[in-house]
């Protein structure tokens, strides 16, 4: 495996195999190298069962939106007597269902809590719509403030993150305020 395609990702187990471009974005279309798995409930070794795309908002580079199109893995239990019969894959780069990766939740956090910046501008930069980039950062924000224990007897918590929702207009062009609410 080549370190470039490896290392230019900076995503621990995967790899670029292509990199092409559209009027739009950067486009990398990207895999892991996992050939082994277990079965999550029975865990017998699991046989591969093809591959789904998956498609992913990356942070920006060069200048571009960047989009990660992911062969994401899907195997299947070899034991007919499981009651699991495929899965696929789970890898950092994001969970289940979402359009932007982990790295891309965490940068649009940290701008919207540290800098003058707004969830429409973050949008365009990572070439998403309004709410892909808030629905992702309240999640995110949510659970930074979960994990830190901070959400014990807070109960207004909840009203200040629907209340600035409750503020913003149609299109959501007024830069948030969030870092004395959420952080
Ligand atoms: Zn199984």
């Amino acid at each position: 495996m080549s370190v470039v395609r490896v290392a230019l990702l900076g995503v621990e187990g995967i790899h670029i195999n292509s990199v092409s471009t559209s009027s739009a974005a950067l486009i990398l279309r990207v895999e892991t190298g996992e050939s082994r798995t277990g079965c999550p409930d029975c865990g017998d070794i699991a046989v591969g069962h093809g591959r789904r795309p998956v498609r992913l908002h990356d942070i920006p580079c060069f200048g571009r939106p960047v989009r990660l199109l992911w062969a994401k893995r899907v195997w299947r239990c070899a034991d007919p007597d499981c009651p699991r019969a495929t899965f696929t894959e789970d890898h950092e780069p994001a969970g289940p269902r979402a359009k932007l990766t982990a790295r891309a939740v965490v940068l649009a956090t940290d701008a919207l809590a540290r800098f003058d910046t707004s969830v429409s501008a973050l949008a365009h930069q990572l070439g998403v719509s309004w709410h892909t980039v808030w629905d992702a950062v309240r999640a995110e924000a949510t659970r930074r403030l979960g994990g830190a224990g901070r959400l014990q007897g807070v109960d207004a918590l909840g009203v200040d993150i629907e209340g600035e929702l409750a503020q913003l207009g149609p299109t959501g062009y007024r830069p948030l305020r969030v870092r004395d609410t959420l952080f």
